[in-house]
């Protein structure tokens, strides 16, 4: 059914054989300009993994307009979403239920209705191959959590956008608010038989590895580390937390023995996009600026 979607309104990224798709997009959301840095790599992540779907960054109003101006260059749509002005029972389920704030921003993705279907990834998660193939599975795809298999992780996710179940997520956040405070314990109980209603809604955890895995499981690492797609760094100690020496390409670490060698070398591949291709964007826009 796709193939009737085909359009070819992004040429930019028209390969010879992959015809973009319009109606379908990589979706990531950055609430201020310090989760902006993350976006930006992951947007770069799926350009230089030649991504056939539009990019996609939803905002908040706290992002300032430089970063704007400069996740523009990433993503084919900024789109800003604001639960204060949104419609009235956005409003409301905010106004009930303050602390979900940045989850409930999340849950705007389902409003992106001139997509049929979209693959969300956390503003913290790094592409290391093309992942297109993620738009053949159906809403609500997505990985185990590491910490708890029987709920997914919500860092990366397959759905399909929709008033009515942006609207029915709304319902239960303010009547059932979230059991862990934040968007996966809400969409956990919200799509309640992902354990065990279809296995083709379990994406392999090749798709949201968590950074740390290589030292909770080293031998499993070590079988199927390197056909990893995407790197996930949940947790509180985010890439652009680190320092990094660009002249060894490395990440320094601080005293941090928990940190393992593989986790070391996801931050440095983090880093390497950073300086590669998002610090000159920040250099280019100063020039222009100049100019002007
Ligand atoms: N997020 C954001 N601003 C914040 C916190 C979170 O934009 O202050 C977004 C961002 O896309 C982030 C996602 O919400 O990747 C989920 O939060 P996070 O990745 O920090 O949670 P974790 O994966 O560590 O549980
Ligand atoms: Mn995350």
């Amino acid at each position: 059914r796709a193939q009737a979607h085909l359009a070819a309104r992004c040429p930019r990224r028209a390969g010879p054989q992959t015809m973009p798709v319009s109606d379908q997009a990589f979706v990531t959301l950055a609430t201020n300009d310090v989760y902006c840095q993350g976006a930006l790599v992951l947007g770069q992540s799926l350009r230089d993994h030649r991504a056939t779907r539009r990019l996609v960054v939803l905002v908040t109003p706290q992002v300032s307009n430089l970063l704007r101006v400069i996740l523009s260059r990433v993503f084919d749509e900024v789109i800003e979403v604001n639960l204060i002005d949104s419609v009235d029972y956005i409003h409301l389920a905010f106004l009930k239920r303050p602390e979900l704030g940045v989850t409930l921003t999340k849950l705007h993705c389902w409003t992106l209705i001139h997509y049929s279907k979209c693959v969300f990834l956390d503003a913290d998660t790094l592409v290391l191959s093309n992942i297109d193939e993620l738009f053949s599975r159906r809403e609500l795809s997505a990985a185990p959590d590491p910490g708890w298999p029987d709920c997914f992780n919500s860092g990366v996710f397959v759905f399909q956008p929709s008033l009515e179940t942006h609207g029915l997520l709304l319902r239960h956040a303010t009547d059932h608010g979230s059991f862990d405070g934040a968007d996966q314990g809400l969409l956990n109980s919200f799509f309640s038989n992902w354990s065990t209603a279809d296995i083709q809604k379990h994406l392999p955890f090749i798709y949201n590895l968590s950074s740390n895995t290589a030292y909770t499981y080293s031998p499993a690492f070590k079988q199927f580390g390197s056909s990893a797609k995407v790197v996930h760094f949940l947790g509180s100690t985010k890439p652009w937390n680190y320092k990094y020496n660009p002249q060894t390409g490395s990440v320094l670490e601080e005293g941090s023995g928990s940190v393992s060698q593989h986790q070391t070398s996801f931050l440095n591949l983090w880093w390497g996009i950073y300086h590669r291709s998002i610090l000159p964007l920040y250099e280019n826009i100063l020039h222009e600026d100049e100019q002007t």
